[in-house]
């Protein structure tokens, strides 16, 4: 089968053309270094994705923080782990790498406070 992705691994976005049975990649053409292949190959075995999202901080200078994942996540869990995120609320001060909550939902992935918010 044939298909083209677009590689979301840098800004170069290569459109990069695929030549697969089942999981097994045959061909890629269009990419412009090696990750693009490895991109290729995670999407049709293994799709993930990260999310960078916000938190409610109660009795801070601002009302939200902003937050990560420390690892992608598979695609089909992102509105899980969302909803998780979703019912969290921190109280400040909260600091860059604080954990939100930990291997949020048993995926091997942390969710981590990205903006300092100082107390008000
Ligand atoms: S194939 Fe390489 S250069 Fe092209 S978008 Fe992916 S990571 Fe970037």
């Amino acid at each position: 089968m044939k298909r083209t992705f677009t590689c979301i691994v840098c800004p170069n976005g290569c459109e990069i053309e695929t030549e697969y049975e089942g999981t097994q990649v045959l061909s890629v053409t269009g990419n412009l270094c090696p990750k693009g292949k490895t991109y290729v190959t995670q999407e049709l075995v293994d799709p993930r994705r990260t999310i960078a999202t916000s938190v409610r901080v109660l009795n801070g200078t601002m009302p939200l923080t902003s937050v990560r994942l420390t690892n992608a996540v598979p695609k089909d869990r992102i509105f899980d782990v969302m909803d998780e995120i979703n019912r969290q609320t921190l109280t400040a001060p909260v600091r860059i790498g604080d954990v939100v909550i930990a291997d949020v939902l048993g995926l091997g992935s942390d969710v981590i406070v990205t903006k300092n918010i100082d107390k008000a």
